[in-house]
């Protein structure tokens, strides 16, 4: 049988096999604390994120550049408020990424989706 270890303190579990905690107390004390206002503010800025992503990758797929409209980006639940960092070229445009996808505005409602290269 698999050991379990509580999600909270990291002591073995004994009991169901879908228990996550060794007492209530700690499962009450873990959800607190994930529910907790700085985790949750953190969780839903992850989502956005995450969700950005998943619209770059989706319009990229298997392109190194594709163009978009805002409009298309934005029916798709993109939020051009939150990206995880800024490149700009040698001509000085700034791309704008979201973990490996990034972003050029080339006017306002166009928008040029690439992927960054990595090293691997
Ligand atoms: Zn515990």
């Amino acid at each position: 049988m698999e050991k379990r270890m509580c999600l909270a303190c990291g002591e073995l579990v004994v009991g169901r096999s879908d228990k996550r905690f060794c007492h209530d107390a700690c499962r009450n004390a873990y959800n607190n604390k994930r529910n907790s206002l700085p985790n949750s503010f953190v969780r839903k800025i992850n989502d956005i994120l995450k969700r950005n992503r998943q619209v770059l990758g989706k319009i990229l797929g298997k392109e190194k550049m594709q163009k978009v409209s805002r409009e298309k980006l934005l029916s798709k639940g993109f939020d051009f408020d939150f990206f995880t960092n800024q490149l700009s070229n040698a001509k000085g445009q700034i791309y704008f990424f979201v973990y490996e996808y990034g972003y050029l505005p080339l006017d306002e409602d166009v928008f040029l989706v690439v992927r960054q290269k990595t090293s691997e």
